[in-house]
């Protein structure tokens, strides 16, 4: 039984309740570690450790912090199938995908935060000979930072790189689901030399340590990702505070495919669009919307080839889908098949979890599902499922592409498949969502801002965008006497 430690003021240590919660392996259902139950005790002991650390972080150059950065980076890098292995195991996702995106992508958040920084300029505002204007940022002191369970490192790290790397020190909660990577990672800020109280660890539950980072006065600062409710309970708790929030929330993603589309290249993308992660990426496509003139062919093809998917066991190098990440999700994803069927839509395939034999048989893993029939006011097309469950619809025209695209409350990403650029462009402008891709989906260009509309969040991560939320701009006025 793996043990897990909080990462408090440059140390591993207990949490002060002794107490600890049950960690499971999605891939058998059985428990395989303990996570610290912390409470506002631990919260409170990081946010002093963090508010000692900060004034000496702040003042560290941009290129000492930046080296320290690389080294966690290097870190990563180094231990990447260790990594990767634990990621898999932790959450249930294909080992083969930790290795080529969660691992690559946090070594990657570090590396493009620690440079980022050497690259920042000031702005400046001039007014003519009677003086000028330049823009102070200062990062804000302590930043809360908490992560969910699809993509477990890739987006704790993701949060902590910018925090850091603009100056702030950094109390963070990775989700008690999946904790085993944000364990390792303290283990390697240690190894880096990481100055003690720049980054503190607190594991537990949402409503304890979640809520005592969101609430506590000297935490200015909040990045949260995960689902829609609870970041409406965190605005709830820190808006009265004024606290600066980013809110990356939940989605319902459209996928829409136009007859003119490269058909092969779109049915191929679009099957890791809807499975990729078992569907548990928040960028996944969940609704699919196919011109009319083409949906039986897509359809056809599209339900061909996600019955080869194979459904195994994560560390299997040939599982196409792993394991759900908890008897929770796995319940949450079968509630909605059969709310599907209630609805009046038509299983096209999938529709029932896959037992697995031998030490496998207790683990979560359900078959990707494909419906059909369900109109767009349907539950399963306006819910969150966050699962191996996709729907589709037909359209006749770009309009009605777009009433439908855009029918829901959230407004995350959305994808659009065609082949004249006109309309590409033309879509791309029209959707409500914060990402479009065109022609493809999940290309990461880092520096590029990234987040959500509607009930999808508030405010923007990546690039240049997140180095602006984590300091605060103030403008100092020089004005030239008249000689
Ligand atoms: P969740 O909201 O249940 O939990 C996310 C984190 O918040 C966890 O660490 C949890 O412990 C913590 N938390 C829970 N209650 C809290 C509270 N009251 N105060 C403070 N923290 C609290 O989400 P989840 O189930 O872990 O993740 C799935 C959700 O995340 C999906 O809705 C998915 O769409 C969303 N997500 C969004 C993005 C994005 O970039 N927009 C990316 C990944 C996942």
């Amino acid at each position: 039984m793996i043990r897990l430690k909080n990462y408090i003021d440059g140390r591993l240590e207990e949490p002060q309740s002794g107490d600890y919660l049950d960690g499971y392996e999605p891939a058998t259902g059985q428990v395989y570690s303990q996570v610290p139950d912390s409470d506002n005790r631990d919260v409170e002991r990081a946010v002093r450790a963090a508010q000692r650390a900060f004034p000496g972080w702040k003042d560290t150059p941009a290129s000492e912090r930046s080296k320290l950065l690389l080294k966690l980076s290097a870190l990563i890098e180094r231990d990447l199938e260790k990594l990767a292995s634990a990621e898999s195991r932790d959450n249930g996702k294909p080992i083969g995908l930790a290795r080529v995106v969660d691992i690559p992508r946090a070594r990657d958040n570090f590396a493009f935060y620690a440079t980022a920084i050497l690259h920042e300029e000031s702005e400046a505002h001039l007014m003519g000979t009677s003086g000028f204007n330049y823009t102070l940022r200062h990062p804000l002191g302590v930043a809360g930072c908490i992560a969910p369970w699809n993509l477990p490192l890739y987006l704790f790290s993701w949060k902590i790189a910018p925090a850091l790397a603009s100056g702030n020190t950094v109390v963070a909660k990775p989700s008690e689901v999946t904790p085993m990577t944000a364990f390792m990672l303290s283990e390697l800020c240690i190894e880096a030399g990481f100055p003690p109280g720049v980054l503190n660890i607190v594991h537990g539950l949402g409503p304890k340590v979640g809520e005592a980072i969101c609430s506590h006065p000297e935490v200015p600062v909040l990045s949260f990702t995960g689902g829609t409710a609870t970041g409406k309970r965190i605005a709830q708790v820190a808006a009265p505070m004024f606290k600066k929030m980013s809110l990356e929330l939940g989605g319902k993603n459209p996928n829409i495919l136009f007859a003119d589309c490269d058909f092969d290249l779109a049915l191929k993308t679009t099957l890791q669009s809807s499975f990729a992660n078992q569907g548990q990426i928040c960028l996944c496509g969940s609704r699919i919307l196919i011109e009319r003139s083409m949906y039986e062919r897509f359809r056809d093809a599209f339900v061909e080839r996600v019955r080869q998917l194979r459904v195994g066991p994560p560390s299997r190098e040939d599982s196409k889908l792993g394991a759900l990440v908890s008897q929770a999700q796995f319940e949450k994803v079968q509630h909605y098949v059969d709310l599907a069927r209630e609805e009046g839509g038509r299983i096209l395939c999938g529709g029932a979890p896959v037992q697995l034999e031998g030490e496998w048989a207790g683990g979560w893993y359900f078959e990707p599902t494909v419906i059909e029939g369900l109109g767009p006011q349907c539950r399963v097309n306006q819910e969150e499922i966050f699962g191996p469950v996709v729907t589709l619809q037909a359209f006749d025209t770009v309009e009605e592409a777009l009433q439908l695209a855009n029918d829901t409350t959230y407004g995350l990403s959305s994808t659009v498949w065609t082949s004249s650029l006109e309309k590409a462009h033309r879509v791309a402008a029209a959707l409500h969502t914060g990402i479009v891709w065109i022609n493809c989906w999940l290309v990461r260009d880092l520096r590029t801002p990234f987040g959500g509309v509607k009930q999808s969040g508030i405010g923007r991560e990546g690039g240049f965008e997140v180095l602006r939320f984590f300091t605060e701009p103030k403008n100092v006025c020089v004005a030239l006497p008249k000689s």
